[in-house]
């Protein structure tokens, strides 16, 4: 046995090792005692959680790192905590999985009002402060039993909720008892937010007693990095918080904040008019017409006093016992926001309208940052080591640049352990959703060939379009009624919970004949949900998902074209939409049982352009098809006789 080998064993819980996880295993271990990064492609299948733990454990335990194991979904950080107790049946080892402080908090005042991580962190700091949570002050008044629930929760590895389950029962706080735990145990499994937001990061590794130097970071799933990166440092302003600030101004009886807000409402309103669904705004526009008309003297040190301001309408709110909101708070933090960024290369500034949940057309005004690198970069140079991984990552150079990891990563593909007759990757010719080509006889053509899918499946079928718009389109076309299986479909601004309803209600079909799903690629049903077994035999991908060319969309292409010559549409524009159909793909294939065909419903798959941004495993198998009736049907019938 190998030195690695070795090390490796004393972690890895399991008898078998699967196809090419011995690779994925020595990739990463080869990072950590280089202490260096990776970026590794791996399918789904793979058990790309076990083997990165067993592969960082070694060194972390040797050497007292810590492991924070970055992931978006609270499942996916269960998932790491149920590897870690596999592994604690061999090794002595702690880990636990934590969510938001919104979501571990169960105070009521937090609970009823909470907006977003950031928001919650300052109220509840507040109430801390003054005395006003009886959780909190709970752990002074049973400092035993806290210590004592602390010492269990340090010993082995526990989940989020099985935390917060001792906690209700023992009337204290998650969060205070998580956060003093995080020094004491090995590896953290926690959401994007913790580690690359720097104002959450900065008051987490606080809580962690530990340096960045001292962490070795896994990021799965790490395909949705950059795009989270860009939602961090990005914000935006509503004419409704605007219209809230103004009302609160007049309730608190502070009239020159009243008219202020008035007047950048007024101004918005009027921008509103003259464009279409978006433009890009110069920073300055707004500083001038402020300094220019909005009568309050020099733009900052006006946005500082409402600052001021709204901070000090938060306190006296608390110190009645109420929910410190105050949106002139946010309207400052925002215009300050506005002008720190202005001269910035790497911000745009927008304004865009859009329907509210009401069906009123409205607008907002936003900072939205152009490169993710501000956000990824500071994180990725800091830590000890890296492993960013994830099933579609290609290619990799391009994901290296964006995200700007460090110049010595490794970087791997790692091949797929699917046996090659459990997949069926298809690309029909003949039809697109191409903007110049959407007519009625097209949308036929497509609703045709998701029959001949739907005809052919055994059970469900997944159907994930360009758009909403091509979503429409081919339910006006009467989709639904050219379907021999009971339908479900997703719809714009459907809520998370909808969207779970729906979701289970299409799995139930799996067993009964089979479903339909509708849904669009990079929407909710098509990413982060997986349909293991027959809850998705196949997948259709209709089109490909290229974004609206708006202002903004055009804006992060130039960005791009700025820092990396010659290659601005493809990472600002084709790379996105790629990276939806990617995952839309892989939805069928879970583990290494699933058997599922994927049909691209694009002739512009079949070119070897697009194809270089596929993940390996789909494009090695790859087959075209030619504009024909029947052949997609012929292919599936094959294929799903065979491997059923
Ligand atoms: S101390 Fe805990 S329970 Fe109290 S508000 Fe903060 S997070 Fe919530």
């Amino acid at each position: 046995m190998t030195e690695l080998a070795k090390k490796v064993a004393r972690y890895f819980p399991y008898d078998n090792v699967r196809p090419f996880q011995d690779k994925f295993v020595e990739t990463v271990f080869e990072a950590i005692e280089k202490g260096g990064s990776a970026l590794i492609e791996g399918s789904n299948g793979l058990g790309k959680t076990i083997a990165t733990l067993s592969a960082c454990l070694p060194k972390a335990v040797e050497q007292n790192l810590k492991i924070l194991y970055v992931a978006r979904t609270h499942r996916q950080h269960d998932r790491v905590v149920e590897e870690l107790k596999a592994i604690s049946r061999k090794q002595r080892i702690s880990g636990i999985s934590i969510k938001g402080r919104h979501e571990m908090c169960l105070n009521n005042v937090v609970a009823r009002h909470a907006l977003d991580a950031r928001a919650v962190m300052e109220v509840c700091e507040m109430l801390k402060t003054r005395d006003r949570c009886p959780y909190f002050r709970n752990i002074e008044e049973n400092p035993d039993e806290y210590s004592e629930i602390q010492q269990h929760i340090t010993f082995r590895p526990y989940k989020a909720s099985e935390i917060q389950k001792i906690c209700r029962v023992r009337g204290f706080c998650t969060y205070e008892l998580v956060k003093a735990s995080l020094a004491e145990v090995n590896v953290i499994a926690l959401s994007y937010l913790y580690v690359f937001d720097p104002a959450i990061r900065k008051a987490f590794l606080k809580n962690l007693d530990a340096p960045l130097h001292k962490i070795i970071l896994i990021v799965d799933e790490a395909h949705n990095l950059p795009e989270t990166a860009i939602e961090i440092a990005s914000s935006s302003l509503s004419l409704f918080a605007i219209k809230q600030a103004e009302l609160e101004a007049k309730k608190f009886g502070y009239e020159e904040v009243k008219d202020f807000a008035k007047f950048v409402r007024s101004q918005i309103e009027r921008l509103m008019e003259k464009i279409g669904k978006e433009a890009l705004v110069s920073p300055e526009v707004l500083i001038e017409l402020v300094r220019e008309k909005a009568d309050v003297g020099e733009p900052l040190t006006f946005f500082e006093h409402l600052h001021e301001i709204g901070s000090s309408l938060r306190r006296s709110l608390l110190a009645e016992g109420k929910y410190p909101r105050s949106f002139i708070h946010g309207m400052s933090e925002f215009l300050l926001r506005w002008v720190e960024t202005a001269e910035e290369q790497s911000f745009v500034n927008v304004i865009s309208k859009y329907m509210s949940r009401t069906g009123v057309a409205t607008a907002k005004l936003e900072i939205v940052s152009l490169d993710p690198s501000k956000i990824t970069a500071p994180v990725f140079s800091s830590v000890r080591s890296s492993i960013v991984m994830s099933g579609t990552l290609q290619p990799l150079e391009a994901y290296t640049q964006i995200s700007k990891l460090p110049e010595n990563t490794i970087k791997s593909v790692v091949p797929s352990p699917f046996p090659k007759e459990h997949i069926l990757p298809l690309v029909c010719c003949g039809v697109t959703t191409a903007m110049e080509k959407r007519t009625p006889p097209m949308y036929n053509k497509i609703i045709k060939r998701i029959q001949e899918v739907s005809q052919n499946t055994p059970a469900n079928i997944g159907v994930f379009t360009a758009s909403f718009e091509v979503l429409q389109a081919l339910r006006a076309e009467k989709l639904e009624k050219a379907l021999d299986k009971p339908v479900f479909h997703e719809h714009k601004g459907m809520t998370s919970k909808e969207n779970e309803t729906l979701v289970a209600r299409f799995k139930v079909h799996a067993k009964h004949g089979g479903a339909v799903l509708l849904g669009v690629q990079g929407g909710r049903s098509s990413e982060g949900v997986d349909y293991p077994g027959d809850q998705m035999n196949s997948v259709a991908i209709v089109g490909v998902p290229y974004a609206e060319p708006t202002p903004k969309v055009r804006a992060q292409i130039d960005y791009f074209e700025k820092r990396f010559s010659g290659l601005g549409r493809e990472y600002g524009y084709i790379l996105p939409a790629m990276k939806k159909a990617s995952q839309v793909a892989g939805r069928p294939i879970r583990s290494l049982e699933d058997k599922g065909a994927m049909i691209f419903l694009d002739h512009r798959f079949a070119t070897v352009y697009c194809q270089h941004f596929l993940p390996s495993w789909i494009r090695n198998s790859l087959k075209i098809l030619p504009d024909k009736d029947g052949v997609v049907a012929w292919e599936l019938s094959r294929f799903f006789r065979k491997v059923c």
